[in-house]
């Protein structure tokens, strides 16, 4: 009988997560290996984000995370040379009701506590930060200059060349199949392919993180929804920020847009009731839908030549929460799934907190951080920015 192959952790998933935590996990001088079923990295719902990268949340657990993770995003460049497309353009939730306005406001209380840079702007200043913006029942909105954006490929690539250069090994095109127990214990992975053993798995399977739980018996409340996005022609810079508008209307809730540094404008919607599934075939009711509300808020759109529209899956929780931790039933296995609509952004910094966790190393600020994100939670609470 050959003995398996050894690690020191093994991550399942190369998307946007399990690819910054290899990075971070073979910083801190570990042995990784990291599994992936497609044929190449981030081929799961990290390719199918549209970009957008904000600190802007609700709760101070992600806002701490994607302030770290901004850092990385925002720094890449001159320190590792990857061009990875960050843009500083910011986030602009924009209230056109006075409920809208009202929930923004009362956000900025928790938001600022939590370090995050950010500010209400009255309807005039808000149109100097976007001249575009449709004047009619405008109120105002919050800006938050320090979010951006960038090419969630581009990224992905950069944190896997890193991630290989400090050692991580990468196997594609191999599944993940069963989980290997020793003692009651996490002993590695079985896959179509092979054994490999460590002492820690990292559950980082994206929208199917509660199957592959279910190889370790373990029961995650992660539930796949689709949502598509679209992008257009490339042109002339004429838009700052991301520009975010929550207001509900029949079909669909809030959606998203922001012109990408090299030009194009990219957008999605949230669907309303929710897509569950694993279904990705674009629909034909998406692109009606998204450009009428976003021709209504800025006219100027309309001039727009759209190229290509395409869907993927959000790797949904019951409230909207990450679910990060290490399992209660099984020692040596951690699970880092359940990203909703944000594990582009969430990425490099949770990929650090995951290494910090295998490492020993956690901090007084990261056990805070996990009480939000513990998957023992009672999955009673709504994220307020989703
Ligand atoms: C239209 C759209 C727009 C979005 N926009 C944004 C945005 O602007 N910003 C943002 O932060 N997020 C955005 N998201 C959400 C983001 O794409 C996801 O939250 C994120 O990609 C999830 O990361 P992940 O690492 O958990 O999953 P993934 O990136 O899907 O990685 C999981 C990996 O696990 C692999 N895998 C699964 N099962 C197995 C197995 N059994 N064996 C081996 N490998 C396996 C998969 O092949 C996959 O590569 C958007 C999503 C969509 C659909």
């Amino acid at each position: 009988m050959t003995t398996a192959k050894s690690f020191d952790v093994i991550v399942v998933g190369a998307g946007s997560v399990g690819t910054p935590a290899a990075m971070s996990l073979a910083e801190a001088g570990l042995k990784v290996l990291v599994l992936d079923r497609a044929p190449s990295v981030g081929q799961g719902s990290n390719k199918r984000a549209i970009g957008g990268l904000r600190a802007t949340h609700s709760d101070p657990a992600k806002i701490r995370l994607c302030l770290r993770s901004l850092e990385i995003f925002a720094t890449w460049r001159d320190r590792f040379g990857d061009d990875i497309e960050w843009y500083k353009g910011g986030y602009s939730y924009v209230a056109y009701r006075p409920e809208d306005e009202r929930t923004l406001k009362d956000l900025l209380v928790v938001q600022k506590a939590s370090g995050l840079n950010i500010d209400w702007l009255d309807a005039p200043a808000l149109l100097e930060v976007i001249p575009d913006l449709n004047r009619d029942g405008l109120i105002g909105g919050t800006f938050s200059p320090d979010d951006g954006n960038a090419s969630p490929l581009l990224a992905v690539h950069a944190f896997y060349t890193r991630a290989k250069a400090l050692g991580a090994e990468f196997r594609f095109n191999e599944i993940v199949t069963g989980l290997l127990t020793a003692g009651g214990r996490t002993a590695g992975v079985r896959t179509d392919r092979g054994e490999y053993a460590a002492p820690v798995v990292i559950n980082a399977a994206g929208p199917w993180g509660a199957e592959v739980a279910a190889l370790a018996g373990l029961d995650v409340p992660v539930r796949p929804d689709s949502h598509e996005g679209a992008v257009t022609e490339a042109v002339a810079r004429f838009l700052g920020p991301m520009v975010v508008d929550i207001r509900p209307v029949a079909g669909s809730a809030n959606y998203y847009f922001y012109q990408h540094a090299t030009g194009q404008v990219i957008f999605c919607i949230t669907p309303s009731p929710s897509l569950w599934g694993m279904d990705i075939r674009e629909t034909s009711s998406f692109l009606p839908m998204v450009a009428r509300r976003m021709v209504d808020l800025i006219p100027r759109l309309k001039n727009l030549r759209v190229r290509r529209t395409w869907r993927g899956l959000y790797p949904m929780t019951p409230d909207g929460f990450p679910i990060v931790g290490w399992a209660r039933e099984l020692e040596g296995y951690l699970l880092a799934v359940g990203m909703c609509g944000q594990g582009f952004m969430l990425g490099p910094g949770l990929g650090e907190l995951v290494a910090r966790m295998v490492a020993g190393r956690e901090t007084a600020n990261d056990r805070q951080t996990l009480a939000y994100l513990s998957p023992y939670r009672e999955f009673k609470g709504q994220e307020k920015l989703k």
